[in-house]
Formats: structure tokens, C-alpha cells, sequence
């Protein structure tokens, strides 16, 4: 099955919520196992989460959401206009936040990458940020 999506929406914190509810409807026709399902929903959720939190921090801007399925896997991508990361290596590491004190663990991009098969960033430091993820559906069909 050939199926994609593109979707735009602002960085309004209930849009995390929406953004998880649209993916997991994307992936109904694909008949994955509920776990699969979780976990793409869950590294959704946090790179949506991040381009509201980070990204857009204090301000809101555009978020879209794009997803490609295949025979064999589906690709997400999470774009954001926002602020950038000045070192993506840095901000990729278990534990590693710039908002210690705000109830962030840095765990965001460490459940994304254990979650999907492929996680890659692009991000230039005053314009956003893309986090492309792939997620094998080999063995979701019950
Ligand atoms: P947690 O996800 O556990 O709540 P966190 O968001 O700080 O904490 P990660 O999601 O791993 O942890 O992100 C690590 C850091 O990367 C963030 O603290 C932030 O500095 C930066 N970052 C992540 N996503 C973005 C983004 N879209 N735009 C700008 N900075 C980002
Ligand atoms: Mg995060």
C-alpha cells in the first residue's frame, strides 16, 4: 500500500495530542500491532512536542507533519521555522536539555531514535529544523 500525507498546523501545545491522533489514523490501513503503533506515536509526540517547546518557544509558529508509507516502512518528517540547534550532535545525546528546569529530561531524540528504525535531523541555527524518521513495518501485519 502506497499512502501519504502533509499536514500544517500551528505550534499550539494541544496540537501534540492532534498530531499523535493523525498519525495513528495515517497508519489504520496498514493494520500495524498496537505496539508499533505506540511507538510511532510516541516519537511523533516528542518531535512535535520539541518544535513547540523549543522551536517556537514563548511564540508560536508553523509545524507540518508529513508521512510516506510504503510497502515496507513508513518515513515521518517533523518541520518546524523556529530557532534551530546549534550542535544536533549535542542535542541528540540520552540526557542532554537546554531546559533542565522546566521538567525536561533530554529524553526526547534517545525515545525517538529507540522507537523508529532511522531517526536523522537537519536543523540551521535561526531558521528550523526537520527530524526525518523511518520506521520498518515488516513485521506490524497481524
Ligand atoms: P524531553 O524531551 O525529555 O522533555 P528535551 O526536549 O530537552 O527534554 P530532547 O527532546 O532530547 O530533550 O531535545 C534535546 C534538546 O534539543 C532540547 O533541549 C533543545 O535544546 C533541542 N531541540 C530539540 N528539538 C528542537 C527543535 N525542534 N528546535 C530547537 N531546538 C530543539
Ligand atoms: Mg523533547
Amino acid at each position: 500500500m502506497k499512502n501519504q500525507m502533509e499536514l500544517i498546523f500551528p505550534s499550539l501545545a494541544e496540537n501534540e495530542a492532534f498530531a499523535r491522533m493523525v498519525i495513528s489514523a495515517f497508519l489504520v490501513g496498514v493494520n500495524p500491532t498496537l505496539s508499533v503503533v505506540s511507538e510511532i506515536r510516541t516519537a511523533v509526540s516528542e518531535a512535535v512536542t520539541n518544535a513547540v517547546v523549543h522551536a517556537y518557544a514563548g511564540t508560536t509558529g508553523r509545524i507540518i507533519l508529513r508521512a510516506r508509507l510504503t510497502e515496507e516502512h513508513v518515513e515521518i518528517e517533523i518541520e518546524d521555522f523556529g530557532r534551530g540547534i546549534e550542535n544536533v550532535e549535542q542535542a541528540m545525546q540520552p540526557f542532554f536539555t537546554t531546559q533542565p528546569d522546566q521538567e525536561r529530561t533530554g529524553m526526547g531524540f534517545a525515545l525517538m531514535q529507540s522507537f523508529m528504525d532511522e531517526v536523522s535531523v537537519e536543523s540551521s541555527p535561526g531558521n528550523g529544523t526537520a527530524v526525518k524518521m523511518i520506521k520498518r513495518l515488516e513485521d506490524a501485519h497481524a
